[in-house]
């Protein structure tokens, strides 16, 4: 969501008359986009702002902001400390930048952190210069109403709110006529977006009729209310992914109560084989949070025995890191050991691993659709990829280029990335209807 937002910070700046430079030492203005979603995402910031510190002493004129949600949560500190940053801009108050710009010039502190009901940037056609041309994030929706117990979002990015989906589908249009082939359309909890009579499942069936060779994928949605509509509409659009990111947190029923997340270990798991029965191989991946407020070993291994009984294909796992203002930190103690929780989340990273593994060695032989993402991490004659089922493929370049659809046969494996040989350039109509006649 960060990475989409910069994107729109991009198109403020870039009609301002403003060029974004590679280096920031021959930068005027360096605006550091910000998350507080844990602790350590925050001290990486305060980090980078010591190492401009150099950089500002060399240039009386360099302007330093702050970006995002760190902004809102501790604009006092940031402003008083050591004259690191000169100004700092809330999530919802990007189009003010070029004003607070002026004050600064004008030997000031800026400063706009307010939020709002109602901003989207609907109209502002984000300015994608760091992604891979390829595929790119859309924001469908801003705010968080939810309130989980441990979670800063709603105080840092405000309430919710639903962007107009003729917006979002004009996006779409253009994406695909400048030759994006992916979009994932992002939300804190997209199963209320909501439009007048536009629900999600609605927007994503207009969002696959853009253009059938685009495909979508989205993230997060909420248990509590995923809409089994959508999960058919998944099943009969080719070009909707079948891939979901649905987040448990964790796999004991009080923990799940004491997090303010309304539903059961049993609910969730009856959710995850409807996905599996409507949407056959479908691939799931998930967010899990170790030693949360009073969580017992039994507890634990609740989650444990969760997440080896859905076998995710991908699970990003933290230990819990209080935040100020959330439910957890005014009615709770943080009281499971920095030790006990970095061991649990060492045991859920294991067994996830492993679990990764093998649900990967039964992926060798088979056929995949993949789209070239760009140049491997590894050595540059070889690209890397998604399936539609998003894993990571790694294949020999030969003649093929980023934005291709390849038919990829996978023949190895680690526990994160697919290895495969390239049989053709292909296209999701054409890779359907060989799979059909197969
Ligand atoms: N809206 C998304 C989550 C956004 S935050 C959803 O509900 O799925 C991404 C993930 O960060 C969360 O799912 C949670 O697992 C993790 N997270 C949020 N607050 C946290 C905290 N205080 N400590 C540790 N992890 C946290
Ligand atoms: Fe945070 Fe819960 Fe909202 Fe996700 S749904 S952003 S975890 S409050």
């Amino acid at each position: 969501m960060n990475f989409s937002d910069t994107e729109i910070v991009n198109s403020i700046l870039t009609e301002e008359g403003m060029e974004p430079v590679q280096e920031a030492e021959n930068a005027d203005v360096i605006f550091l986009n910000t998350c507080s979603i844990r602790e350590n995402a925050e001290t990486k910031v305060w980090n980078r702002l010591k190492e401009f510190r150099s950089l500002k002493k060399e240039k009386d004129d360099l302007t330093v902001g702050v970006l995002g949600c760190m902004a809102e949560r501790i604009r006092d500190k940031i402003i008083d400390k050591e004259g690191l940053v000169d100004m700092v801009v809330g999530p919802d108050a990007y189009r003010d930048i070029p004003k607070l710009l002026s004050e600064v010039e004008d030997g000031r502190k800026a400063v706009n952190v307010l939020l709002s009901l109602e901003e989207t940037y609907a109209d502002i056609k984000p300015v994608r210069t760091t992604g891979n041309g390829v595929s790119a994030f859309v924001t469908i929706m801003r705010g968080c109403d939810n309130m989980c117990a441990f979670c800063v979002v709603p105080f840092t990015r405000g309430r919710e709110r639903s962007r107009p989906m003729g917006s979002i589908l004009d996006e779409l249009k253009q994406l695909s006529e400048q030759g994006y082939k992916e979009v994932t359309l992002l939300g804190q909890n997209v199963n209320s977006y909501l439009d007048g009579d536009n629900d999600f499942t609605k927007l994503m069936y207009e969002a696959s009729q853009v253009d059938p060779e685009m495909r979508i994928r989205f993230s997060s949605p909420h248990p509590k209310d995923f809409p089994e509509e959508l999960l058919h509409v998944i099943a009969e659009q080719s070009n909707l992914c079948n891939y979901i990111h649905i987040p448990a947190q964790s796999g004991n029923n009080e923990v799940l109560e004491r997090m303010r997340r309304p539903y059961t270990r049993e609910q969730y798991l009856d959710l995850i084989d409807t996905m599996r029965e409507i949407i056959p191989g479908v691939t799931l991946s998930t967010d899990i949070i170790t030693g949360f407020c009073d969580e017992t070993e039994e507890e634990h291994e609740d989650t444990m025995s969760l997440m080896a009984k859905v076998k995710y294909d991908l699970a990003y796992m933290f230990a819990y890191s209080e935040r100020g203002r959330t439910l957890a930190q005014r009615k709770y103690e943080d009281n499971v050991p920095e030790e006990v929780k970095k061991r649990r989340l060492s045991e859920i990273i294991e067994q996830q691993m492993n679990i990764q593994e093998e649900l990967n060695k039964k992926e060798i032989g088979k056929k995949h659709l993949v789209l070239a993402e760009g140049t491997s991490k590894r050595s540059d004659e070889q690209l890397c990829g998604r399936t539609d089922t998003n894993k990571m493929v790694v294949f020999d370049r030969e003649d093929y280029n980023k934005g291709d659809y390849v038919e990829v046969v996978i023949n190895d494996c680690t526990s994160a990335t697919l290895m495969g040989e390239a049989i053709k350039k292909s296209s999701i109509e054409e890779f359907n209807s060989d799979m059909v006649t197969a």
